[in-house]
């Protein structure tokens, strides 16, 4: 247990009095809840949890934090992988109570509070029949998501979740607040896009929606050894299919539900995902080569957005470890390593190893945020979910050789949301070398004393003498 500090003590009678959240410090009833996150491997205890209700929350925790020399997290919805938003011994900023979102049906945006997650998100917009790209789990949070770029099943559409960023109001780390967007503090609106959570806590957000009529998708289980067929006439659909269609191939541990056979489940399965912001009619016409191919199991139908945002929600309390590789093309050469790669997959487990289309919108977004791999016609995620700690080596090992197999056709770039610590080089290379100079000086302004360095961290310029 973390013993008390003078820290631990003062955080209540400081924060208290005007705090309008919670504050949970070691040996309260709500610490434990308050510092799980969603990759059971993570176990940080903090000095501090301050569940922040709103901005003034926010500012005053990080004056305190400051005040008693604590390292700093911010967490919005606790998805990294690698536990960023928890700090050994330090203070966490939580957002999660401030997640309202408020639609504004008429100006097509949507203000979302900094921690709120997707599900919150798709589900105010879905009754309007808007939405805006959102990440393909429905308890991810739509801060952490959004400012690192935010890829999800509406992308080829609708673009990056942070290309439909219109604003956003930041606490900095002397607790002013800062408001950004293309015409205020334009330097820090840009680096919101793609440059996480370096420049202050993002207490809300605005997004563009977009009309979203109707939505289908097909979900297609093929054996592992007609996965190459599947894989490659994927590609081929995607290569030429509007952007409307997005989807993916997943190699996964065969459910235990009603509509896959006995004789899939617990087994490599190789799906095949055609989602389609239209009509199944119109999904169907997309996806006519894969439905030519022979198959074991199907769904196709319509579906409300928000559920299938919801589709592959996985259960939580699971050890995690990913990585992801962008690609500069896709030939069957690479074709037949990822279908490779899935044979030595762990199964029966929670992992997945995931193929994903870019293209369509996200190539035509803009050139200049720091995502230099949105122009990547291809990715590939292996996300390694499992139970206990003796599958730990198995499973990073795992994902660790298909890194590994992908190198020949890499470009180098790779979306920093998708992995984990892998090192300042590979950060640098997130964010593409002349954009990370940018992030720097941007950095040095808001943040100098780098108090937000959770995150893959841009360090401050260091200005010249
Ligand atoms: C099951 C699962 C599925 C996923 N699917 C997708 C997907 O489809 N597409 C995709 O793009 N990504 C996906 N991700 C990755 C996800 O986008 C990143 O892990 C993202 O950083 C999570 O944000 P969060 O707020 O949930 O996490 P947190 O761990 O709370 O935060 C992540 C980082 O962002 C910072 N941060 C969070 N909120 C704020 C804020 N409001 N202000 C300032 N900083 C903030 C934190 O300090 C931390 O450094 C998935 C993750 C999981 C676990």
């Amino acid at each position: 247990m973390t013993p008390r500090s003078p820290a631990t003590d003062t955080a209540r009678n400081v924060l208290g009095p005007d705090f309008a959240g919670a504050v949970h410090i070691p040996g309260d009833p709500g610490y434990d809840e308050a510092r799980t996150v969603f990759n059971s491997m993570i176990d940080r205890r903090p000095a501090v949890v301050a569940q922040c209700a709103g901005e003034a929350d926010v500012a005053r925790a990080l004056r305190f934090a400051r005040e008693e020399e604590l390292e700093v997290a911010v967490r919005g919805g606790g998805h990294s992988v690698a536990g960023m938003a928890l700090s050994e011994g330090g203070l966490v900023v939580d957002l999660r109570r401030m997640s309202t979102v408020d639609v504004d049906r008429e100006a097509r945006s949507a203000r979302v509070g900094g921690g709120a997650t997707m599900s919150d998100l798709d589900r105010a917009t879905q009754p309007y029949a808007l939405a805006t790209t959102g990440g393909r789990v429905s308890t991810t949070g739509v801060g952490g998501f959004t400012l690192g770029g935010g890829s999800g099943w509406l992308e080829r559409a609708f673009g990056l979740a942070c290309d439909n960023l219109l604003a956003a109001e930041v606490v900095t780390a002397d607790g002013s607040t800062v408001h950004a967007s293309a015409q205020e503090n334009p330097e820090l609106f840009w680096a919101l896009h793609g440059g996480g959570g370096n420049f202050g806590v993002v207490t809300s957000l605005t997004l563009r929606l977009h009309d979203l009529p109707a939505m289908s998708m097909a979900l297609l289980l093929f054996r592992p050894e007609n996965g190459p067929e599947a894989v490659r006439t994927y590609r081929n659909v995607m290569e030429s299919a509007p952007d409307a269609a997005g989807g993916a191939c997943i190699y996964i541990t065969g459910p235990p539900e009603e509509w896959v056979p006995e004789a899939m489940v617990g087994r490599l399965v190789c799906a095949v995902l055609v989602t389609c912001a239209g009509t199944e009619a119109e999904l169907r016409e997309v996806a006519a080569p894969l439905l030519a191919l022979e198959r074991e199991a199907e769904v196709i139908d319509a579906i409300p957005y928000a559920d299938l945002q919801c589709m592959l929600d996985d259960p939580p309390g699971m050890r995690n470890y990913w990585s992801a590789e962008y690609l500069d093309g896709f030939p069957d050469e690479a074709a037949a390593a990822f279908c490779a790669a899935a044979a030595t997959m762990p199964v029966p487990s929670g992992s997945q190893h995931v193929l994903f289309p870019m293209g369509g919108a996200v190539a035509r977004g803009p050139a200049d945020y720091p995502l230099p791999w949105r122009s990547s016609p291809w990715a590939v995620h292996p996300f390694g979910v499992w139970e206990s700690e003796a599958g730990d080596e198995e499973a990073k090992q795992w994902v660790r050789r298909v890194r590994g197999d992908f190198v020949p056709w890499a470009s180098g770039a790779v979306y920093l949301n998708f992995i984990g610590r892998e090192g300042q080089e590979r950060v640098v290379a997130g964010f593409g070398e002349h954009a990370y100079e940018r992030l720097s000086r941007v950095k040095a302004r808001y943040d100098p004393d780098n108090v937000f360095h959770l995150n893959h961290n841009v360090k401050p310029a260091v200005a010249e003498v």
